[in-house]
């Protein structure tokens, strides 16, 4: 080795060192705390002290220890700078019963209590209800830190997924709930209260959904309840959002626990691209909600009307059906292809809009569905697919009808949110599947106009399963699938293939 490769392989090794740490992040925890507990200590209390530094806003602990089978048992509490002298030092006490928990200024898992979180000197607090004369229990703390902006699905501990397969996966973006405007009759009947989030779960789960989306108008004080319920509900994936309501329109943040200042037209936030930055630096997926409703004295602020033009890069989704506007003529999918026009791509979704977990007709949680493609049944993935528009919308909310649309040119391969290139002459051969009834009909829609590849039957007998070739012009194109029933009514909205994009 010569001489002067001592620097850059010094330098190889800090940049390898670099890379283990960005891969790691988010799994591997920021402290490991270890130590012992001896026979002596039988029925006292142990301070586990340590450091958290300036800029977090959330502690996850998990903890675990030796000896199980020979009884010992170790209780586990929370005590901030100020210990059990200041106002916000006790975070709570879960004796022996989790071993895994979370604090943050926004939810706690229940026996903690959320509330800001201050640098300085904090403690792990056991108590030893129990240990043996004979016997040392060798302890175990993974601590994990959050920091402002980080993604609602971090650290990974607290979320693992709940399916680990691949799949087409149904679920609602959009609801309300006792943390904003949702109702229902109480249990006796004799008035209207803030509707608990369980009754929405079961609402969601009796439609078969496999997530929801819990989108109150800007507000994040939903994440406390979702901290209890979501380890019990653990077939129904319920991710933070919050509806972003503003005077000059409505918009979903999906996947981010942090507050956002959503005043637009103040000193803070002037305009609409000023909080779509803001929204982005959180991680979380933007989409805007019912984009066509009126902006008057029957829903105010609801319609899309920003005062200045709004960089519509910064969002990713439009809301192309939404349950209270399902009579209106084709609910955002206007609004949504003339973006698509325009040259921006942007994944069409669905959600109710439900107010009402206990309805029995209107806009039921589920209608429409939003169907996503997604590696797993898990937050970051059912997001990446929103992201790569690998969805459709069961408008009626079913749990068995299907749409996709495939695109193949030589070796290149896409489906519905993908694009693909082909040159001018060069044949697109797409295929479109569904399940739908019988009497529903596929129907193609190139670049906002709906177009009939010759001698190609679109009928839907039960399903459908049809190959056609597009001719390519060389130029930029977006192609999708919608489903229609025999009297015309939407069934199946699906997202384009982009060519040449
Ligand atoms: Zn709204
Ligand atoms: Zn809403």
């Amino acid at each position: 080795m010569k001489p002067n490769s001592l620097p850059l392989l010094a330098l190889m090794i800090l940049l390898m060192c670099l890379a283990c740490t960005a891969f790691a992040d988010g799994d591997a925890p920021d402290l490991v705390l270890k130590g012992q507990i001896r026979p002596s200590e039988n029925h006292t209390y142990h301070p586990v002290p340590f450091t958290v530094p300036a800029n977090v806003n959330r502690i996850t602990v998990q903890f675990d220890y030796t000896g199980r089978d020979q009884r010992t048992t170790i209780d586990l509490g929370m005590l901030g700078p100020d210990g059990f002298r200041g106002q916000d030092g006790f975070r709570g006490w879960s004796g022996g019963s989790k071993k895994l928990f979370t604090i943050s200024s926004t939810d706690a898992t229940p026996s903690f209590l959320p509330g800001a979180i201050r640098a300085g000197r904090w403690t792990l607090l056991l108590g030893v209800p129990n240990i043996r004369p004979n016997v040392t229990a060798e302890y175990t703390a993974k601590v994990w830190f959050g920091h402002p902006g980080d993604p609602a699905w971090l650290p990974e501990v607290l979320n693992p997924p709940l399916r680990h397969e691949a799949g087409w996966y149904r679920g609602d973006l959009h609801m309300h709930g006792a943390h904003s405007d949702g109702s229902c009759t109480s249990q006796s009947g004799r008035q209207r209260v803030p509707c608990p989030l369980f009754l929405t779960i079961d609402a969601a789960l009796q439609r078969g959904l496999d997530f929801i989306a819990l989108s109150d108008h800007n507000t994040v004080s939903q994440m406390n309840d979702i901290r209890e319920l979501q380890p019990y509900y653990d077939r129904l994936l319920l991710m933070p959002a919050r509806e972003i309501t503003t005077f000059t329109g409505h918009a979903n943040l999906f996947g981010s626990d942090q507050p956002l200042d959503f005043r637009v037209g103040s000193a803070t936030v002037p305009d609409w691209n000023s909080l779509l930055r803001a929204a982005a630096q959180l991680h979380g997926l933007i989409s805007i909600n019912h984009p066509i409703r009126p902006d008057d004295e029957t829903c105010m602020g609801c319609g899309w009307a920003p005062a200045k033009p709004v960089d519509m890069h910064l969002v990713q989704a439009i809301e192309a059906v939404n349950g209270v506007d399902a009579l209106l003529p084709d609910s955002g999918i206007p609004f949504w292809q003339h973006l698509l026009d325009q040259g921006f791509r942007l994944t069409g979704v669905g959600g109710s809009d439900n107010h009402d977990a206990r309805q029995v007709v209107g806009t039921l949680i589920g209608t429409p569905t939003t169907v996503v493609h997604a590696s797993e049944l898990s937050m970051p993935a059912i997001l990446a697919g929103i992201r790569a528009g690998h969805v459709f919308v069961d408008v009626q909310g079913t749990r068995d009808r299907m749409l996709n649309l495939t695109a193949g040119v030589g070796a290149q391969t896409a489906q519905m949110g993908d694009a693909i290139h082909a040159a001018a002459g060069q044949k697109v051969r797409f295929t479109v599947t569904a399940t739908a009834p019988e009497g529903a009909r596929a129907e193609i829609i190139v670049d906002g106009k709906t177009w009939q590849p010759a001698g190609v039957d679109l009928a839907v007998h039960g399903t459908l399963s049809q190959s056609f070739d597009w001719p390519g012009d060389g130029k930029r194109h977006w192609i999708r699938a919608n489903v229609r029933d025999a009297g015309g009514n939407l069934l199946l909205v699906g997202n384009p293939v982009y060519v040449n994009d």
